[in-house]
């Protein structure tokens, strides 16, 4: 288990309660697998929510929503200090913009109680820069507590915990004094995912190689051994997790790519297969 990487071993964790419980009270195998990809540790904060190594894992590697539109995206965020995600240059655009971001030039957020823990950034600006997005929340989150004091408050559709604003303002606390650590890692992130990046566009590069070498030597296409669901998942995975293909590997899945590979010069494409602008064509052409 030391060898897997933080996806995989979040995969293992969900597959049974006992898998569950053992990954999750063995750490070391939490730091061994975000050594095996560089992430830096996921520091211990007094501040609430989900920050397990489990949820870093996730949030990184498994994809979400673009924060943007909502839309499903398997990039990777973009800014972790405010857990930006964002699907296509248009939302990337939005989200860097002020539609998305506040300059606090009258350092409004700075002086507030509960104000203070939320997420910023200088951005190339004298001035914090924060996200509108927690902005909301946070003012939204205030608002119910005054509500809740009063007895005028209703339960808030967006799931905001019920809390009173002396327990709001305990919980503020708590994240304030969590915030210039979660910056540090957020930051921290930042320079591993440059790294990431570079160092998987060389793994790519090679898995490419290898299939390409591979699918020669059997008489296939490298083009069509990716586009069938099992080398897709393969590629993915294997340069997700920065591991070069091997020859067992390639050995383990041969028959079911081949297999795969038959079915879609059939015209008839699996669940997973990667799709090309003439599949349609290509497929109703092989059933007529
Ligand atoms: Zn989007």
């Amino acid at each position: 288990m030391t060898h897997c990487s933080p996806h995989d071993l979040v995969q293992l964790q969900m597959t049974s309660r006992s898998l569950y419980a053992f990954i999750s009270t063995h750490k070391h195998l939490w730091t061994a697998a975000q050594g095996n990809v560089g992430l830096p540790l996921v520091p211990v904060v007094e501040a609430g929510g989900n920050r397990s190594s489990a949820a870093c894992a996730v949030f990184i590697f498994a994809g979400g929503e673009c924060t943007w539109c909502s839309k499903f995206t398997p990039a990777q965020p973009f800014s972790f200090v405010f857990r930006f995600r964002a699907c296509s240059p248009s939302c990337l655009k939005l989200l860097l913009s002020d539609v998305s971001l506040y300059v606090d030039k009258s350092k409004t957020y700075e002086d507030f109680s509960w104000g203070r823990w939320l997420p910023r950034s200088k951005l190339h600006s004298p001035f914090n820069v924060y996200s509108k997005r927690d902005i909301k929340y946070a003012d939204r989150e205030r608002q119910q507590a005054i509500g809740i004091d009063d007895h005028s408050s209703r339960r808030d559709p967006l799931g905001i915990p019920h809390r009173t604003v002396a327990q709001l303002n305990e919980v503020c606390l708590k994240r304030a004094r969590s915030r210039d650590a979660l910056t540090e890692h957020a930051l921290r992130l930042v320079s591993w995912q440059t790294e990431y990046f570079k160092l998987k566009a060389t793994v790519s590069r090679a898995n490419y190689d290898f299939i390409k070498l591979m699918s020669a030597v059997e008489g296939k296409k490298a083009q069509g051994i990716l586009r069938t669901p099992k080398g897709a998942a393969l590629f993915q995975a294997f340069n997700r997790d920065l591991t070069k293909l091997t020859f067992t590997v390639w050995l383990e899945n041969r028959a079911l790519l081949f297999a795969q590979l038959g079915c879609m010069l059939d015209g008839i494409f699996p669940v997973g297969a990667v799709g090309r602008p003439n599949d349609k064509l290509r497929a109703l052409t092989a059933r007529a």
